[in-house]
């Protein structure tokens, strides 16, 4: 088979391992595997078998249509769609057993509709926003929407649930904050008759605020191995991404490589040839700023990431066409990181990891 030229390899057994890890550290609640944004990159329906393999009993997509793609891969297990635009029909989702989210008098109006279209209850988790200002009902609405969705016939409400905005910063005031609207709201929705279950915790949470799992926590980013907040947790970097150098050659000094001719060898040298660029997720602010993993040690990318490759330099060193090259991985070679990465560009490994979800990039898994 021929070598690849870009390709991410997605490790199950170390996803496996992350979610037995997560689901036993909130041994009190149910484990949400996220698996929105195909999965963080890494492929939402393998990921979410593997998830459920590994202990997780609910699957999280973002949209309706990710939650419907889940279902029909053959997926059993509840999940839950939280965002979708108005006018969005939600009778597929209750057809096929998705739980909604519900932020809004309007939005459990439109699953209520749709429910009785399908003949069927719409399960929903109402959504209150209790300090991140995104999606979730505001606090001045909730008490209507609890007693509006208690009268509903067609709805049964499961849990009422919101989302942290700094957990992973440890000690933040405002997550206690949040935490204590998120209990009015509790109260607010007993007191219109309902008997909801709660969840609120994401990764960080999850690893650093026990007394915050309720019912059932919601980790993403750590199942994929990446831990969100400087507390230790036993996780393993799933997604690595490889290429395989495409042309090996040898310059001599006073070279220079690459548009802009940015860098210019001092002495002569080994170049390798690496067919990956921008276009496959390495970003272009990487020029002369991260290595790759070469023959058993770091080699530094010379020169601008191009749209379809960039040149490592191998100095004195044998490199050959056809040899391995890892862009990033779970760092216990010596291997750059996703996190690495993210740090030298400014953004984090969220970004890194879901912006390899490319058609050019091949995605296999062991
Ligand atoms: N819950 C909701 C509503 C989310 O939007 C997300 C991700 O953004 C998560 C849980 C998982 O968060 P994290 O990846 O930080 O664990």
């Amino acid at each position: 088979m021929a070598a690849p030229r870009a390709e991410v390899v997605i490790d199950l057994d170390h996803l496996r391992h992350n979610v037995a890890h997560l689901d036993g550290l909130a041994a009190s609640a149910d484990t949400m595997a996220i698996v929105k944004a195909d999965g963080y990159g890494h492929g939402a329906v393998e990921i979410a078998r593997a998830a459920v393999e590994a202990g997780a009993t609910w699957l999280g997509s973002c949209s309706l249509a990710e939650a419907l793609a889940l279902r029909a891969a053959g997926l059993t297990v509840p999940i839950l769609a939280w965002l979708d635009p108005p006018g969005t029909d939600y009778a597929p989702g209750v057809e096929q057993g998705v739980d909604l989210s519900v932020s809004s008098i309007a939005q459990l109006d439109d699953v209520a509709a749709a429910a009785a279209r399908a003949g069927r209850t719409a399960r929903v988790h109402l959504k209150i926003d209790t300090g991140l200002s995104r999606n979730g009902c505001p606090a001045a609405g909730w008490a209507e929407l609890v007693e509006r969705a208690a009268r509903t016939r067609t709805v049964e409400v499961h849990s009422i649930w919101s989302h942290l905005a700094v957990a992973d910063e440890i000690g933040h005031p405002a997550t206690d904050a949040q935490a204590e609207r998120f209990d009015d709201a509790y109260r607010e929705a007993v007191a219109a008759g309902l008997d909801p279950r709660r969840h609120l915790a994401n990764s960080a949470a999850l690893i650093t605020r026990p007394d915050l799992h309720f019912d059932l926590v919601r980790p993403g980013i750590a199942i994929y191995g990446l831990n969100p907040v400087p507390a230790p947790a036993d996780l393993r970097p799933v997604m690595t991404f490889r290429s395989t150098v495409a042309l090996a050659k040898r310059v001599p000094a006073g070279e220079s490589v690459s548009y802009g001719l940015s860098w210019t060898a001092k002495a002569d040298t080994n170049l390798a040839l690496v067919p990956v660029g921008y276009a496959d997720g390495v970003p272009r602010s990487l020029s002369n700023r991260m290595d790759v993993w070469l023959r058993g040690r770091r080699r530094p990318i010379v020169g601008r990431v191009c749209m379809d490759q960039v040149v490592v330099d191998c100095g004195d060193d044998a490199v050959a066409e056809g040899d391995e090259v890892v862009l990033f991985g779970p760092g216990d070679r010596g291997e750059p990181t996703a996190r690495e990465w993210a740090d030298t560009t400014g953004t984090i490994d969220y970004e890194i990891v879901t912006g390899m979800y490319r058609p050019r990039v091949a995605r296999t898994y062991t």
